[in-house]
């Protein structure tokens, strides 16, 4: 999973992260709240780990700003506070889960497997287009029926792509996509991936627009 830890203390960020990082989960930290509201206006996450108590912009206004921009990202509370009304302010607001410090990294693990698979009822159907099939619920890529396999980047790259078939995007955007912020990308990574797609899916699969970025074709 793409996930946004937005956490001040650093030996709890730590811990989170590495815990987290160990079970092959893309994670991203940020540890105040206004810097939050920017990465989650510019990247897609699975889930946001969110503590209240931060820097420059509570974490309570910015669950708020996120569901009032309708951002579906599953939220799970993490917090000192355990006071009745924090927890209910939280909820109302539209967190999925509230955990209260100090808690166990299994027990954060067991949340974001919950919290997972009510994603996956709810999630969207298969993206087609006249030669593409990619199943974001089941990682299954078809060119013209042929299965492929892909690698996670790969898979996440045309993802990306295939939500808006027809739609240019730029390098910024689809590194984005792929990438987290404390990822060290190589200037070409996504040149790199596209070219590796382009061999598993044949050449017409992504068509490069000359200084505008990449494109599926419906
Ligand atoms: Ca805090």
């Amino acid at each position: 999973m793409k996930i946004l830890l937005v956490e001040d203390d650093p030996l709890i960020g730590h811990g989170i992260r590495t815990a987290l990082t160990d079970a092959n989960h893309n994670l991203e930290w940020i540890k105040d709240g206004a810097q939050a509201i920017a990465a989650i206006q510019s990247a897609d996450y699975d889930a946001i780990l969110l503590d209240l108590g931060l820097p420059n912009v509570d974490g309570t206004e910015v669950l708020r700003q996120l569901r009032q921009a309708r951002h579906s990202e599953s939220v799970i509370i993490i917090t000192a506070r355990d006071g009745l009304d924090d927890r209910i302010k939280g909820l109302d607001l539209g967190a999925d889960d509230y955990l209260v410090k100090p808690f166990a990294i299994s027990e954060l693990q067991a949340r974001l497997r919950a919290v997972a698979r009510r994603k996956t009822d709810t999630a969207s159907p298969a993206l087609q287009t006249s030669a593409l099939k990619l199943d974001p619920n089941t990682g299954m890529v078809e060119v013209h029926g042929e299965a492929v396999q892909l690698s996670a980047r790969e898979f996440a790259l045309l993802e990306a792509l295939m939500r808006r078939a027809g739609q240019v995007f730029n390098r910024e955007q689809l590194e984005s996509k792929v990438y987290s912020i404390d990822d060290d990308i190589a200037s070409n990574a996504i040149e790199v991936l596209i070219h590796a797609l382009r061999k598993k899916l044949g050449k017409e699969a992504i068509k490069n627009i000359r200084g505008l970025g990449w494109m599926v074709p419906n």
